[in-house]
């Protein structure tokens, strides 16, 4: 069993496979995207096995895979499935953007895949084409069915909640009436642009990443208010907690909710207005190989050098530096050097 330096239980990675994305989200890349790394220092499929295999043998048991958008890597059924393969590994989840499931849902899930995360801000055509820079929501609803019908389980939508979108929180609620769809509303987060100019909040036209102002941000109880307050007017009725042990297995934060006679759940996360560093079981691994000990902060190890040119058991020290390194919390710090779309998320 991993433990950090603060008796925190260390039992999940985040990976990201790469740092390339097929959208363009306003508040996770600028419009012309970064600049993508050098493939030569982007981690190879066999390094990350190695790595998660020495992570497997310190106590990790669970893995996302994430990006960038990870389905856009080539190889990654086989990734998945060899992944999947690794003695203790309980189970391998995905954060996507769901544009390429239609076509890739059902070998992703023979692969071993079970668990996935739909990264989705709004069900209206035009804003979500807005949000993406030009994505179409009918690609990411298919790619929802296509989970399904693959057999995915659980589904789970993530929706950044930020001021500026006058997003239709409402739609997302009515989502979970008909099918065991999980909405997850997270709160908008102060993740990078450390260093460049900002010109205003991330999501005025002419902005990118990392102009998050605080105005954008809109707290979790206001979330949840808000949100009450709108299904009942909707006639939906009220939101009920869900006791812990009937929400939706998560390896995360959240609080969960349900509406009357609903089949799936509405959970709020809420990173930053009652932070849950307390609860932290996670370490993160950058697609160009950097281990991170926390999503807020740019202090980072090299797991590619250790992969390159050491032994397993230097990778399984350089995991051991890595617990003994996390933070307690968070520094509430606006901005990192990475942004989002180099984290994973
Ligand atoms: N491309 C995949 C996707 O769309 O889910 C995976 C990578 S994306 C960086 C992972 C998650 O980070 C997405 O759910 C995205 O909405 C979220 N995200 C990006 N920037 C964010 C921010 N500033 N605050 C909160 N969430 C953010």
């Amino acid at each position: 069993m991993a433990v950090d330096g603060f008796g925190r239980r260390i039992d999940y990675l985040r990976i990201s496979v790469t740092d390339r994305c097929n959208l363009r989200c306003v508040y996770c890349m600028p419009p012309d995207g970064v600049p993508w790394k050098d493939p030569a220092t982007v981690l190879s499929f066999e390094e990350i096995e190695r790595f998660a295999a020495a992570a497997v043998a310190e106590g990790i048991s669970k893995i996302r895979l994430t990006g960038g958008e990870p389905l856009v890597r080539k190889g990654i059924v086989g990734h998945i499935e060899r992944l999947r393969a690794m003695t203790g590994i309980e189970a391998i989840a995905l954060t996507t953007n769901a544009t390429l499931l239609p076509k890739m849902a059902k070998d992703l899930h023979a692969a071993g895949l079970e668990r996935v995360n739909i990264s989705l801000d709004s069900l209206d055509p035009e804003v979500y084409a807005k949000v993406t820079r030009g994505g179409k929501l009918a690609d990411a609803l298919a790619g929802i069915d296509a989970a399904f019908d693959a057999g995915m389980h659980p589904v789970k939508i993530n929706v950044v909640v930020v001021r500026a979108l006058d997003q239709d929180l409402v739609s997302f609620a009515r989502l979970t009436m008909d099918r065991p769809i999980h909405i997850r509303f997270i709160e908008y987060m102060p993740v990078g642009g450390e260093g460049e100019q900002t010109v205003g909040g991330a999501c005025s036209s002419e902005s990118s990443a990392g102009d998050w102002t605080i105005e954008d941000h809109v707290p979790s109880d206001e979330i949840l208010t808000q949100l009450n307050a709108a299904c009942l007017a909707a006639g939906l009725g009220e939101l009920a907690p869900v006791p812990r042990d009937e929400a939706p297995g998560g390896w995360g934060p959240a609080s969960y909710y349900r509406l009357p006679g609903a089949l799936g759940t509405i959970g709020i996360i809420s990173p930053l207005s009652h932070h849950f560093c307390g609860e932290c079981n996670r370490l993160r691994l950058t697609a160009d190989g950097k281990l991170r000990m926390c999503l807020f902060s740019d202090n980072e190890l090299d797991a590619r050098a250790v992969l390159r040119e050491g032994s397993a058991d230097d990778v399984r020290a350089l995991i051991r530096a890595a617990l003994a390194a996390k933070p307690e919390s968070h520094q509430m710090r606006v901005g990192t050097v990475r942004r989002m779309s180099q984290i994973g998320g």
